[in-house]
């Protein structure tokens, strides 16, 4: 399956049998209830991966919900009609609290998913979070060898998440692989899908990067060539044919090398509500991007106003927003424009068309980025900027002075 969807974990929304939805009538027209709630429970992590995509500046947004007010969201988000739940960080095993909100969860009927490192997934841990009603839980590893898995998170974990896989599979939970793909690892896709069948993954998730967060700026290293992802693609089909019954393999294809975008979310404020370790209530992963964006707030608003009525939430529903090419494209209800954040990122307006569409005037831009890339093969001078507090201190003050010496920017 060559997953074209929403974000960076795309599995969960794929896989996972919702629970009943509760009857609720939409409090505005047109406007469904999200469906796939995902709680960010904390940023801390003992992983720094070149890749994460936690904000750049997450030192900024270390304040934490405490357990009385997650357990709100996680009534009020069920209340609206919020099916799939999915615990994740930085590393979600952080919060000693995780037992809890998991057994509230069950009781009010969510769907859960732990997605994890592996780091701090005890005997002991397990034991409670399956006796707490956890249904499912999704390990990340960064390759299948232990130098580059080392390498890549800057710690020595390969060991532990072999550990922890097994423990998983023994405590009876349906377990994701997931493993980011990036120009260092594609070449291993064989080993990392025989990896993933010999801990009896129930279904394997390659996700090629996604540029935001951690991997925007560690752009200039990891973007692989065309070559290598027309390998990897060939050999993942190859195993679908012939393990395909025992492993489900996703692949979610990497978006600079396509011609049309990802229906970005499947809609912005159409089905995904995240909440942030802070409260702030996210549209999408990297909606903190967006310069002049008043996030909502859990602690200041009632989740059912920020969904229906909250200005960030409403923002980029429907087509009114789109500027051309989007606004007159008989292709706009397929992709609804693309990725907002990736929109911004990459021309500094939110409303333009994600530059990964052909159309766009800034898709040059990405040629451009994938042709340097490959010019540049082996011989990539930037360093690797590794998730961690001290990079992320001296990120967000180059940010900004950098803010500083321009004019105030509005989403547009
Ligand atoms: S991507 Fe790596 S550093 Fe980021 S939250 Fe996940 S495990 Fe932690
Ligand atoms: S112009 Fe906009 S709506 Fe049309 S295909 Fe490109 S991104 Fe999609």
């Amino acid at each position: 399956m060559r997953a074209r969807v929403a974000g960076w974990s795309n599995t969960l929304a794929d896989l996972s049998p919702p629970a009943a939805l509760p009857q609720q009538a939409n409090a505005s027209a047109g406007i469904g209830p999200p469906l796939w709630l995902l709680a960010e429970l904390t940023y801390r992590c003992p992983l720094h991966c070149a890749f994460c995509y936690n904000p750049t500046d997450y030192t900024n947004h270390s304040r934490e919900l405490d357990t009385a007010q997650w357990i709100d969201v996680l009534r009020e988000a069920r209340e609206l009609g919020a099916a799939q739940l999915g615990f994740s960080g930085g590393e979600p095993l952080m919060r000693d609290d995780l037992e809890v909100l998991v057994g509230e969860a069950r009781k009010l009927g969510f769907y859960t998913n732990l997605i994890t490192s592996g780091v701090g997934l005890t005997d002991k841990r397990l034991g409670d979070l399956k006796a707490a009603g956890l249904d499912h839980i999704q390990l990340s590893f960064q390759d299948s060898t232990q130098e580059l898995n080392d390498f890549l998170s800057s710690t020595r974990t390969f060991d532990l998440k072999q550990r922890v896989a097994a423990a998983i599979k023994q405590h009876g939970f349906p377990m994701v692989l997931n493993c980011v793909l990036h120009r260092y690892n594609l070449p291993h896709v064989d080993k990392i899908i025989e990896m993933a069948l010999a801990m009896g993954a129930d279904y394997l998730e390659l996700a090629n990067t996604q540029y935001y967060g951690w991997a925007q700026t560690n752009r200039a290293q990891l973007l692989p060539t065309r070559e290598q992802l027309e390998a990897a693609e060939a050999v993942v089909e190859r195993y679908r044919n012939t393990h395909g019954e025992r492993c489900k393999i996703f692949f979610v294809v990497p978006d600079y090398f396509e011609r049309r975008p990802k229906r970005c979310m499947n809609g912005w404020g159409a089905v995904f509500l995240g909440i942030g370790p802070d409260g702030a209530a996210l549209p999408c992963h990297a909606a903190r991007n967006l310069p002049g964006f008043a996030l909502p707030n859990v602690t200041q608003m009632p989740l059912r106003e920020i969904w229906y009525e909250s200005a960030a939430f409403n923002r980029f529903r429907g087509f009114e927003w789109m500027k051309e090419p989007c606004r007159s494209c008989d292709e706009k209800t397929e992709d609804l424009g693309g990725c907002r954040c990736q929109a911004y990122l990459l021309t500094d307006v939110a409303a333009n068309a994600d530059p990964v569409c052909d159309k766009s005037p800034a898709h040059e831009q990405i040629v451009h980025l994938v042709r340097a890339a490959a010019a540049a093969g082996e011989e990539r001078e930037q360093p690797i900027l590794f998730r961690n507090d001290a990079n992320s201190r001296k990120l967000t003050a180059e940010q900004h002075a950098a803010n500083a010496a321009q004019a105030p920017r509005e989403p547009r």
